[in-house]
């Protein structure tokens, strides 16, 4: 026993196997997730008063996952904490860092009397995940258009259909697991669209092809969904997307195009569609806000940013580690290895360990994998060619690009805290979570200065910078924290 006590935040594939790992190196764990059950995004799980015969249907490595989820579950030292959002990390000493106090809204986000408590651990393990990012274009804030993850999310987990007849469009390989998951669920899919041109993909996924041995299983998947999507006669189409999507009230057709390889639309191979819905997607954003109440340092890559972390998985934040898409978007197995080092070393495990050589290396080949999604599935430069002023960048608050285009212009309003003020993006009920990197990019584009710069003395206010991490009432927030019972002592407010 090394009587140390984890809280891992996050119970999707990394968070599970950190939980897992510092259980085995002897530690006492508080594992908390605010969905109701364990799995995160890639083994999202139908709720249990759905009494499913079959809950594997729709996933992936079930039988492994099932047996890791019933064994830290059940495990003694392991306190479960389901329908727990953690809303902020609180640092000790904001100019010493320390490990920070976790606060949590314990209860159903939308139920009333949700208890707030607080957490100190030894160490933290973050494992938040990402959400997907969708770049605007005219009518995407139609009904009917939906960010491919959250039409995913209610096919998996709840196996609702977003619409009848759906296009799925954007980049990358996760447009063919939501299209699977459509099929499965009863949408019929018309087409799945790929922004990039066959040139890029074979460029990015062709390059040193002997690292791809190490991903036989993501090639098995991928099998699977081309296997499904010939069975349902769906098509594939590399380098062509949805540029505009009309209707009266909600979505009635969409207009694809085909693309150049910067994503600038080729003249004249507009094509109109008819659908009921439209799910896009285009790459994921990390959900860095508790990385960055923590201190943690960001590393910078062509795809975004991520939690800096050191070969231990070690954040830049005493006593704070990262593990799975918040360091990189590389996938469940990745995700996963990353979770078991960051776990056992969490834990008080030996870092010398030989069981940790595989899971070194699976980091590594997950590293090399994020790289290679990257180069294969870029954003185009040319995306903002489909905007038109009237085409709204803020669904929440309904900013159009016009308004964004004369902020940018004014010398006085081009700082990001500014922009938000003058144009309202990012002050909706998201919080800028959808539109804020899009706004961010947008910005710098039109000003030629990088949106996060430092304004009037103030730190500077990227697009992941919130204090409170999720919703919390006002009528919550007054309330006094209540002692955690895993906690020996009662915590001030
Ligand atoms: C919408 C979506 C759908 C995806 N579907 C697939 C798929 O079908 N196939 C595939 O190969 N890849 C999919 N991915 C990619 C996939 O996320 C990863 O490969 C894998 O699930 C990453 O694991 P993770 O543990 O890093 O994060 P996740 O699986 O995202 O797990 C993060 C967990 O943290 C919890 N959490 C987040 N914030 C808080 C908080 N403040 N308080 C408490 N809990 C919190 C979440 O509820 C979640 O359970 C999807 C990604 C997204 C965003």
């Amino acid at each position: 026993m090394t009587h140390r006590h984890v809280a891992v935040i996050g119970a999707g594939p990394a968070g599970l196997a950190a939980a897992e790992a510092a259980l085995s190196a002897g530690a006492r764990v508080t594992l908390i997730d605010s969905a109701d059950q364990p799995g995160g995004q890639y083994h999202r799980m139908l709720p249990d008063a759905y009494h499913a015969a079959r809950p594997e249907r729709l996933q992936h490595g079930w039988r492994a996952f099932d047996r890791r989820r019933r064994r830290v579950l059940a495990h003694p030292r392991c306190t479960w904490w389901p329908d727990t959002s953690v809303w902020a990390l609180e640092r000790p000493d904001t100019e010493e860092p320390g490990v920070p106090r976790v606060h949590v809204l314990r209860g159903p986000a939308d139920g009333g009397r949700r208890r707030r408590l607080t957490l100190d651990a030894d160490a933290l393990v973050l494992a938040v995940g990402a959400h997907d990012r969708v770049l605007p274009f005219p009518g995407w804030e139609l009904p009917g258009v939906f960010a491919a993850g959250a039409a995913q999310a209610l096919a998996k987990g709840e196996r609702v259909v977003v619409g009848d007849h759906v296009v799925v469009a954007g980049t990358g390989p996760f447009l063919l697991p939501v299209a699977a998951s459509l099929l499965e669920a009863g949408s019929r899919v018309l087409e799945v669209l790929e922004a990039n041109t066959v040139g890029t993909l074979a460029r990015g996924w062709s390059r040193r092809p002997w690292e791809l041995a190490a991903q036989a299983g993501k090639a098995g998947e991928l099998a699977e969904y081309a296997a499904l999507l010939i069975r349902h006669r769906v098509p594939f189409r590399a380098g062509r997307t949805v540029v505009e999507a009309r209707g009266d009230g909600r979505v009635e057709e969409v207009v694809t195009a085909r693309l150049h390889a910067d994503w600038s639309v080729v003249p004249g191979t507009e094509r109109t569609l008819a659908v009921d819905a439209v799910c896009a997607t285009h790459g994921f954003s990390p959900q860095l806000e508790l990385p960055l109440a923590a201190g943690c340092a960001l590393r910078r890559t062509p795809s975004g940013e991520f939690v800096a972390v050191d070969d231990d998985q070690h954040t830049s934040c005493p006593g704070v580690y990262a593990a799975g898409e918040i360091t990189g978007v590389a996938g469940a197995p990745a995700a996963r290895s990353e979770g078991a080092l960051a776990g056992w070393l969490a834990g008080g495990g030996d870092p010398a360990a030989p069981s940790l050589r595989p899971l070194r290396r699976g980091r590594d080949h997950g590293r090399a994998f994020a790289e290679r999604l990257a180069t294969a599935h870029p954003i185009g430069e040319a995306w903002p060619g489909w905007l038109r002023p009237e085409t709204v960048i803020c669904r929440c608050e309904e900013a159009d690009y016009a308004s964004l285009c004369r902020a940018a212009g004014n010398e006085a309003s081009a700082g990001t805290r500014v922009t938000k003020l003058e144009t309202r993006a990012g002050l909706g009920p998201c919080q800028g979570r959808v539109c804020g990197p899009t706004v961010a990019e947008l910005t710098a584009r039109l000003t030629g200065r990088p949106a996060e710069r430092p304004v009037e003395g103030l730190p500077a206010a990227g697009p992941h910078l919130r204090p409170i991490a999720q919703p919390i009432r006002l009528g919550e927030l007054a309330a006094a924290p209540e002692p955690s019972p895993d906690n020996p002592t009662p915590q001030a407010g």
